[in-house]
């Protein structure tokens, strides 16, 4: 196979024609003034969607993170949150440095954390030694989990510990369409049981860039005010919201197909005799462990020399992520190829 599969990210996509016409076709303002009417669109059309009042277009997920917490937060409180969590792995310690804020961290399974390990973290009010609780912070789905994700159930028990110790509750919903095609809640409900919500339409959305906030319309204010400080006012950026909304329209239904093409990873991947052990696949993120007869640089050289890019995850471990880049095609020769592999070995 000639074309190059890429299973790094599911950040890796690129705009279809249809998406790139949508987005040469956008009627667009200055968004720093409030004017441009496709970014105020694809905001309100986020917002509705998940329940919530207001929405505020940002360049990235980061920055959607990023945002939430400071305006959640004061210096010298602290988020809850897994330790797994990509605003406390993944985003260059910017809780510490965007808003003097500390974290507690939550060992969880796969990255999520139970109403009874959240309320445990909490800090009692009345010692002045402890950092103030402010925030709870959830991953769904959960990158570093493997993909696992959080049911409706399950986020409105942590809710309802954030409400009884009046703690604000934020979503870093970088994959949340992935948690919502897997677990069947409806978005709309999120908006009874977040104070803020991120959501990512450049990952498995096949947006080229662009993260929406989500919170009430005070919430969005702020978070308008704190985008400007850190030098996210874009001005023109209908052209790029033109994609979110292209993404949202036609790239959420399609999404089951790469969770069905990732179970099957998972599939080909637990009878391969150079793994391990895989984390349950849930959505369309697999990660997996190699045993002692592969090592994982060595297993990303031999997949890189057909053709085929994966990300290396720690010592032995290998991430897959699939997307809408992937085609049916890509994705039988890929299964093929992770069978070969065990033959080589056999044969060697
Ligand atoms: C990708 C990702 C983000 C945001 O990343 P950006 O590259 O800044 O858009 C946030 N949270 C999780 C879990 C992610 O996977």
């Amino acid at each position: 196979m000639t074309q190059k599969i890429d299973l790094r990210s599911d950040t890796v996509t690129k705009p279809t024609p249809e998406m790139l016409q949508a987005m040469f076709a956008a009627p667009v303002g200055d968004d720093v003034y409030g004017e441009d009417p496709t970014v105020n669109a694809l905001e309100q059309k986020t917002a509705a969607m998940f329940g919530m009042e207001a929405g505020l277009f940002c360049p990235s997920g980061t920055m959607t993170n990023q945002i939430a917490i400071k305006v959640h937060t004061a210096p010298l409180t602290e988020v809850i949150c897994d330790v797994t969590a990509h605003i406390h792995q993944y985003e260059g310690g910017g809780i510490a440095f965007n808003s003097a804020a500390s974290t507690a961290l939550v060992h969880g399974e796969r990255g999520k954390m139970t109403p009874r390990q959240v309320e445990a973290s909490i800090r009692p009010l009345d010692n002045i030694h402890f950092p103030e609780t402010r925030l709870v912070a959830l991953e769904n789905s959960c990158n570093k989990g493997g993909g696992s994700f959080y049911t409706l159930e399950e986020i409105a028990a942590i809710s309802e510990v954030c409400k009884r110790h009046r703690l604000a509750l934020h979503l870093d919903g970088a994959r949340v369409f992935n948690a919502l095609a897997a677990s069947g809640d409806a978005a709309q409900d999120y908006g009874l049981y977040f104070d803020s919500i991120s959501v990512c339409l450049s990952k498995g959305l096949g947006a080229p860039v662009g993260s929406v906030l989500l919170g009430s319309k005070e919430f969005i204010k702020r978070a308008r005010r704190v985008r400007k400080v850190l030098g996210g006012g874009m001005r023109q950026a209908g052209y790029l919201a033109a994609a979110g909304i292209y993404a949202l329209d036609n790239h959420v239904a399609r999404l089951q197909e790469d969770h069905r093409r990732a179970k099957e990873l998972e599939q080909a991947l637990l009878q391969a005799s150079y793994v391990e052990s895989v984390l349950p696949v849930e959505t369309n993120i697999v990660i997996f462990k190699l045993n002692e007869s592969m090592a994982d640089a060595a297993f990303v050289q031999a997949l890189a020399a057909q053709n085929i890019l994966a990300s290396s995850f720690g010592p032995q471990m290998i991430r897959f992520v699939t997307h809408l880049d992937l085609t049916e095609e890509m994705h039988q020769h890929l299964l093929q190829v992770l069978q070969a592999l065990n033959q080589e070995q056999v044969e060697a």
